[in-house]
């Protein structure tokens, strides 16, 4: 397994694999890796003749200092948990490589979808994300890039930024990995006790409750009661809890749309995102 640090390096590798016409499949990671990610530099894996896993913890994506401060840096065991897995390259940049003193940040519009949910709760974190994604897009010039449906808003940002850009990359989207119990896997989850671990699994019974009662309730009603659920439990702070339509992420209007749950909630001081199709 390759380890570069400077895009330059990345690229003289890339270019002779492109010359020699093979497909590139592109993992964009914050590290601390665990199954979820695992899960996608395997579906790589089986689309591309060559996988790049990045591994970066991207500043311009948070919105509170402390939050970047205290996210996992967990090189080590990353990279051993990569070559277990034939990952084939790792990408692991600098700030200063990806952000140089030149770099013009070039907005894209995304005609909304950014302005709900995390986008409303994180002002800036989806600029930050496509700031990031789109250059290593840029420099990188994969041919798929794997994005998993935890980040569901993520991946829908992500679609638009290349549709309006009209960047020529696959997105390829790929399914929730989950602990035992349900609760999404996340590099978070460390900073959770065994005891919050166990309690986190109620936020995955409750996506599931409302995958169950959607259709006899309304939207309105199933958001209602599972506020409800979760204001009995103090050590919960629900930050949202919305049904929206999973291509547009805008309210729902009718029960006809492609609907989807999605939730916010702090758990030990610990932010967990989940979500869920429900139709
Ligand atoms: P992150 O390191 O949190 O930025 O995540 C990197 C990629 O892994 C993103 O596309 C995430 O959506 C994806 N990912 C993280 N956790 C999971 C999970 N539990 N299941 C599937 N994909 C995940």
């Amino acid at each position: 397994m390759l380890v570069y640090r400077t895009f330059g390096e990345l690229k003289t590798f890339l270019s002779k694999q492109v010359e020699e016409g093979r497909s590139i499949g592109f993992v964009p990671t914050m590290g601390a890796l665990h199954s979820g990610h695992i899960s996608l530099v395997k579906k790589s894996i089986d689309y591309s003749d060559i996988t790049v896993c990045s591994i970066f913890v991207n500043p311009t994506q948070f919105n509170v200092s402390s939050d970047l401060e205290k996210y996992p840096r967990t090189e080590k065991s990353d990279l051993k948990l990569l070559k277990e897995n034939n990952c084939d390259v790792v990408f692991v940049p600098a700030v200063e490589e990806v952000y140089p003193k030149k770099y013009v940040y070039q907005h894209v519009d995304l005609e909304g979808i950014d302005l709900v949910m995390e986008g409303k709760h994180r002002p800036g974190h989806f600029n930050g994300v496509v700031q990031v994604v789109g250059r290593f897009f840029e420099e990188i010039n994969p041919t798929y890039a794997f994005f998993g449906e935890k980040d569901f808003q993520q991946l829908a940002v992500i679609s638009k930024m290349v549709q309006n850009r009209k960047l020529n990359v696959k997105i390829v989207s790929c399914e929730i990995i989950r602990e035992d119990g349900g609760l999404a896997m996340s590099s978070r989850n460390i900073r959770l006790s065994p005891e919050g671990r166990k309690k986190a699994s109620f936020i995955s019974r409750q996506l599931s409750w409302a995958n169950h009662h959607f259709g006899k309730m309304n939207a309105e009603e199933v958001v209602h009661s599972i506020k409800n659920e979760f204001s009995k439990i103090p050590e919960f702070e629900l930050e949202y809890v919305e049904i929206a339509n999973s291509v547009t992420l805008q309210p729902i209007q009718t029960m006809l749309e492609p609907a989807r749950i999605f939730l916010a909630v702090e758990l030990e001081g610990v932010r967990l995102i989940d979500n869920c199709a429900i139709n």
